[in-house]
C-alpha cells in the first residue's frame, strides 16, 4: 500500500517550513506537522527575536524564492507589525566590530574586503515567518497539518507510522520518511530514544532591541564582558536587536528591571560607541545551552534544525546552520527520487548525515570555543585573545577564515547554497 505522505515533517518552525518549501516542485507528496500555528502569540519559532542570516542563507532563500518576498520594502515587515511606511523587512549588516570590555584589542569585519554587498541580514522572526508560510501557500504538493501535536512514532520495514493530535482527535499518518524539525526538546528524538549531550552555558539571553541617539549604519556588534557577551544587530527602523548573555538569575533581574534602568545597565556593558541608548522594546529571557546528538539518521528518520544542534547564539550560527542541514537535506532526497531510490532507505540518509558532520561539528566547537575563551577571566588568557583580536585583524588568511564561516559559505556547500535550483 502506498503511504499517506512520502515525508512527514515534525514541526513547522523556521527551519521545518523551510524544507517544505525546498521539496516544492520534487513531485514528492509532503506533510508538515505543526503544533502552534503561525500568528498565535504562543508560537516559538516566530517570536519576538530577530534573526542574524548569513550571505550562504540569503542564497538559499533567493534559490526558494523566500529573499524576493521578505525583500519587498513595505511588504511583509509592514503587514505584521502594521506599520504604515515603507521599511524593508531585511537589514543588511556591512561590517561586524568585535570588542572586549576593559581590554585594548578589537577587530572588524568588513563587507567591502568580502567583496559582498553585506556579511549578513537582520530579519525579525515574525516576518521571516510570514515569508515563509506565504511562499508555503504556492506549493500544492505540501500540506500543512495544524493545530497538530506529534504523540507517537513507529518504524516498520518500508514505512513510518506517526500518531498525531489534530485539533482534538487522534490520527494515524503513514510516510516513507519523518524529519524530525520539532526544535531542541524535539519530542521525536524522545519518542525514538536517540540520546542528546546537553551541555548548559550557565547563561541565558536577554533579546529585545533599542533606539540609540547614533544611527548604527549597519554595524553588528559584539562585545566581550565578564558576565558574557553583548550583540547589537543593526535592524528597521534604526533600532538595534540586542541579544546580551548573562548569569540566568542576572538575566531575570535585567528582564524584570523599568525601562530607563535596563537601558543604564546595558549602556555600561556596552559603552559608548552609539551614543546614548533611548528607547527598549519588550525583553525576554532564553537559556542557553550546547546540545549534541550522536545520531542524526536512522532508518527512516532524520534530525534536522534545533532537534539535532542548539548552539550559544554569540557567533548567530544556529538557524544557518539548519537552513544548511534544509538544503543537503532536500538535495539528497530529490537526487534519491529521481533516481528511483528509496528516501527512507539508510544508504540515501547516510549520504546527508556524512555530508552534514563536518559543517555541524566545525560550527559547534568554533561557537563553543568563542563562548569559552571570551567567559575566561585569567590573565595570560586575556592577554592572548586580546592578541588573537589583534592577530585576526592583521593577517588576512586567519580574517577570510573567520569570515567564510560568519557568512556561511565553509565547506561542500548544497546546490541551493550556491544559488542553483534544485529541481
Ligand atoms: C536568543 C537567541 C538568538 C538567536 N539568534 C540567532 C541568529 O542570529 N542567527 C541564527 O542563525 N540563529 C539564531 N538563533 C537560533 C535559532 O533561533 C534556532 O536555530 C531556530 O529557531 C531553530 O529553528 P527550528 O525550526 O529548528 O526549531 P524551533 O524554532 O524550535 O521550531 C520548532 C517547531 O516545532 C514545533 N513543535 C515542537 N514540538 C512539536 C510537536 N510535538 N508536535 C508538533 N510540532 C511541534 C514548535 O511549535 C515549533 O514551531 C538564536 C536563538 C536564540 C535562543
Amino acid at each position: 500500500v502506498q503511504p499517506d505522505y512520502d515525508i512527514l515533517i515534525i514541526g513547522g518552525g523556521m527551519v521545518g517550513v523551510s524544507l517544505g518549501v525546498a521539496l516544492g516542485g520534487s513531485g514528492l507528496r509532503v506533510g508538515v506537522v505543526e503544533a502552534i500555528p503561525y500568528g498565535d502569540a504562543r508560537q516559538p519559532s516566530y517570536d519576538d527575536r530577530t534573526v542574524a542570516l548569513t550571505y550562504g542563507s540569503k542564497r538559499i532563500f533567493a534559490a526558494l524564492g523566500i529573499w524576493d518576498i521578505l525583500h519587498q520594502p513595505g511588504g511583509m515587515s509592514a503587514q505584521v507589525s502594521g506599520r504604515e511606511w515603507a521599511d524593508a523587512g531585511v537589514t543588511p549588516i556591512k561590517r561586524i566590530h568585535i570588542s572586549d570590555r576593559g581590554h585594548f584589542g578589537f577587530t572588524h569585519l568588513d563587507s567591502n574586503e568580502a567583496g559582498v554587498e553585506a556579511l549578513g541580514y537582520v530579519v525579525e522572526n515574525r516576518v521571516l515567518g510570514a515569508a515563509l508560510h506565504a511562499r508555503l501557500q504556492t506549493v500544492p504538493e505540501v500540506t500543512l497539518l495544524q493545530p497538530a501535536v506529534l504523540k507517537q512514532v513507529e518504524f516498520s520495514g518500508d514505512h513510518a507510522s506517526v500518531g498525531i493530535d489534530y485539533g482534538g482527535a487522534v490520527r494515524k499518518l503513514s510516510a516513507r520518511l519523518v524529519v524530525a524539525a520539532d526544535g531542541g526538546d524535539s519530542a521525536v528524538r524522545v519518542a525514538v530514544g536517540i540520546a542528546a549531550r546537553r551541555v548548559e552555558y550557565g547563561q541565558s539571553a536577554v533579546v529585545t532591541n533599542v533606539t540609540a541617539e547614533r544611527a548604527h549604519e549597519g554595524t553588528a556588534f559584539e562585545r566581550f564582558t565578564e558576565s558574557g557577551p553583548i550583540a547589537l544587530l543593526p535592524m528597521s527602523e534604526n533600532r538595534c536587536a540586542v541579544v546580551w548573555s548573562l548569569p540566568p538569575r542576572q538575566a531575570d533581574d535585567v528582564v524584570a528591571l523599568p525601562d530607563a534602568e535596563f537601558l543604564n545597565q546595558l549602556q555600561r556593558g556596552f559603552g559608548g560607541r552609539l551614543g546614548r541608548f533611548i528607547k527598549t522594546g519588550v525583553r525576554h529571557a532564553y537559556a542557553l545551552a550546547l546540545t549534541r546528538v550522536r545520531e542524526h539518521v536512522r532508518s527512516r528518520l532524520v534530525l534536522i534544525g534545533n532537534a539535532a544542534h542548539t548552539l550559544h547564539p554569540v557567533a548567530g550560527q544556529g538557524f544557518n546552520l539548519g537552513l544548511r542541514d534544509v538544503a543537503a537535506l532536500a538535495e539528497v532526497l530529490v537526487d534519491a527520487q529521481r533516481r528511483g531510490d528509496d528516501i527512507g532507505d539508510m544508504r540515501v540518509l547516510r549520504t546527508y548525515a556524512e555530508w552534514r558532520t563536518r559543517d555541524n561539528f566545525a560550527v559547534s566547537n568554533f561557537t563553543d570555543a568563542l563562548v569559552r575563551i571570551f567567559s575566561n577571566r585569567f590573565g595570560p588568557l586575556v592577554v592572548a585573545r586580546n592578541l588573537g583580536l589583534l592577530a585576526v585583524d592583521l593577517v588576512p588568511a586567519a580574517k577570510r577564515s573567520i569570515m567564510l564561516r560568519t557568512m556561511g559559505l565553509a565547506g561542500r556547500l548544497p546546490r541551493l547554497a550556491r544559488g542553483l535550483p534544485l529541481v
